[in-house]
């Protein structure tokens, strides 16, 4: 199913991100936690592309899994380590197993600097574009509520994210963000700008301390004074960590519903358990 479709219901929509795994050794592993996130129920679940400027071998397969769950599924692909012939490649994998829905994006620039990205997908709009002109799939694309760390304005992101609308982009996923208010000024901010298709909310709890500030880092978010004073308090304790960033989770969720935004994605991780306690948290919450 197309996720456009699902989006289009007028209902709270809940879906969930997961990673493939690097090595063929872990992929066993992975569909399991795949199927055990599927069996919570969410509305599609998306499949990560490698990280870092890497490639991933792996996304076609768990989104296969996740499909044959009878959850739809969403396959990344960025344009940034692959060349034409691997891009073709992923796509003609994702017709071939009737998956219908890519999330198009650039990816990150590796971190070793001397890089050149392939000819002709220097961004994601590129992408898109070329995944429109190979069949009919629903494609979505990437948003950043206080702006893409490497754009010159916020004004110049909105204007390159209604590029991406125009050339296809169905829908939008945001950056992980940690204060509800800036997600609402930039929905706002975008509807202004001629941005009409629909938005989901990029949610990540953060459970342990380990995740804290790898999280911040790479996602260049905003950290409010009081969720840095929780993450304080509590990350010398596991439970007490797992709890509280449920909860934060889990409020930010009830917060979000509540101001109109019905569209929630959930970085999952793949952490079943996590998500498991998440989803009953908010299910009576799921008017
Ligand atoms: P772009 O849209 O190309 O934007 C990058 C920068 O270029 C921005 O500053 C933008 O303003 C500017 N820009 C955009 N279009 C143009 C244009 N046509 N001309 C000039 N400038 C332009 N990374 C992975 O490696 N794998 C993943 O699976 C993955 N999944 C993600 C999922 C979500 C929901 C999000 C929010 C991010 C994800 N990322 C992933 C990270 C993402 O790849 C990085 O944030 C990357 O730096 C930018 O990708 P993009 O698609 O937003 O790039």
């Amino acid at each position: 199913m197309k996720i456009a479709d699902i989006l289009r219901q007028n209902k709270v929509v809940i879906s969930f991100e997961m990673f493939p795994p690097k090595k063929w050794e872990g992929l066993e592993k992975t569909k399991q936690t795949a199927r055990r996130m599927a069996a919570l129920g969410p509305d599609f679940m998306s499949v990560t592309y490698g990280a870092g400027g890497g490639a991933s071998d792996f996304t076609v397969s768990v989104a296969e899994e996740i499909g044959r769950q009878g959850i739809p599924a969403l396959a990344h692909l960025t344009c940034v380590s692959a060349g034409r012939g691997k891009i073709d490649e992923v796509i003609g994998q994702l017709q071939e197993k009737k998956i219908e829905n890519i999330l198009a994006l650039r990816g990150d620039l590796p971190a070793d600097g001397d890089f050149v990205l392939p000819e002709n997908f220097s961004h994601a709009t590129d992408l898109i574009a070329y995944i429109k002109s190979k069949g009919d799939f629903c494609i979505g694309a990437a948003c950043y509520p206080t702006g893409h760390p490497e754009a010159a304005s916020m004004e110049a992101d909105l204007e390159y994210l209604r590029r991406k609308q125009e050339l296809g982009a169905d829908f939008l996923t945001s950056q992980l963000f940690y204060d509800n208010r800036l997600f609402y000024e930039f929905r706002d901010r975008a509807r202004g700008a001629g941005i009409t298709v629909p938005i989901l909310a990029g949610i990540m709890p953060i459970t342990t301390a380990s995740q804290i500030e790898r999280t911040i880092e790479l996602s260049s978010t905003a950290v409010p004074e009081h969720f840095r004073r929780m993450l304080e308090r509590y990350q010398g304790n596991t439970e007490s960590m797992r709890q509280a960033g449920i909860l934060y989770a889990v409020s930010q969720i009830a917060d979000l519903l509540a101001n109109g935004q019905n569209d929630i994605h959930i970085y999952a991780m793949n952490k079943p358990d996590v998500v498991m306690d998440i989803m009953a948290l908010l299910r009576p919450l799921i008017l």
